[in-house]
């Protein structure tokens, strides 16, 4: 699985972080990156929760 934070979207909640923080940090703009795209299999379902639970849908997983 792959995943990726559209920063034109992201307001920088920190949610995500939160949620799944071996795949998301935020960054020196207060805005979400990833820190892998690959996510691992175990990494899966926090990452997918952290995707349902982004407030404006900047998460984009495949
Ligand atoms: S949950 Fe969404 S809006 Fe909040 S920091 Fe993460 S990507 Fe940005």
């Amino acid at each position: 699985m792959k995943a990726f934070v559209n920063r034109e979207l992201c307001i920088g909640c920190g949610l995500c972080v939160a949620t799944c923080p071996s795949v998301f940090e935020l960054d020196d703009e207060s805005l979400s990156r990833t820190i892998t795209t690959d996510v691992p299999k175990e990494l899966e379902q926090s990452c997918n929760e952290a995707a349902e639970n982004c407030p404006v849908d900047a998460i984009i997983v495949e």
